[in-house]
């Protein structure tokens, strides 16, 4: 039996010949390599180093520096959990408020949402960097759907900041906009959730147990 490598997130495949597509990433066939016995895979065709550069500028040493820093300390599953964790407390915040009227947690959930508002170039710039890196920035159908949950999270977060500003008493007050508001914290929620689960399959999706 032969094992065939995904060259995109490292998925082993076993059989006589690779699968059509990615069972995780939906890479195309042609981006799998055959496992030789000593367990390396065989080596790739565009398998050329990049050159040391003689003198980076200032900027530019500045960037590598950052992307060194991104891959050896994780730093995308570490910044991920800002949306992850607090997304959840701030759509269960604004349905208290709206189903039970402490307006105390409707402040919180707003606080949250700006903060993780905040923390959003850096959870998509540590993502962007991890994506060029471990997956030479192959534009499969599992990174497509994680750039759509990354502009649908930043969309909706600004939709409900803008939101509340215009109108302060807009989960506060009974309207039918309130529940067009928590409408869209939900699909903030779903967005998010997409993102994590895609990113749980790249990481932990190809391996057998
Ligand atoms: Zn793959």
């Amino acid at each position: 039996m032969k094992k065939w490598e995904c060259t995109v997130c490292g998925y082993v495949h076993e059989g006589d010949e690779p699968p059509d597509e990615c069972p995780v990433c939906s890479a195309d066939k042609s981006m799998f390599v055959e496992i030789t016995g000593d367990d390396n895979p065989v080596e790739q065709v565009s398998a050329s180093a990049p050159q040391p550069a003689a003198k980076p500028s200032m900027s530019k040493a500045l960037y590598l520096k950052a992307s060194e820093l991104i891959s050896t300390y994780h730093l995308h599953p570490i910044t991920v959990h800002t949306p992850n964790g607090i997304i959840p407390m701030a759509v269960i915040f604004l349905a208290i408020t709206a189903f039970l009227g402490f307006p105390l947690f409707e402040t919180a959930a707003l606080y949250s949402l700006v903060f993780v508002l905040l923390n959003m170039p850096v959870v998509i710039f540590t993502g962007y960097e991890m994506w060029l890196k471990r997956y030479q920035g192959a534009l499969t159908t599992l990174f497509k759907i994680k750039i759509a949950a990354a502009v649908v999270t930043v969309v909706a977060l600004l939709t409900l900041i803008i939101w509340r500003i215009v109108q302060p008493e807009i989960v506060t007050s009974p309207s039918s906009g309130r529940w067009v508001y928590l409408a869209v914290s939900l699909l903030l929620l779903m967005a998010v959730g997409v993102a994590g689960h895609m990113g749980g399959k790249l990481v932990f999706g190809g391996r057998s147990k």
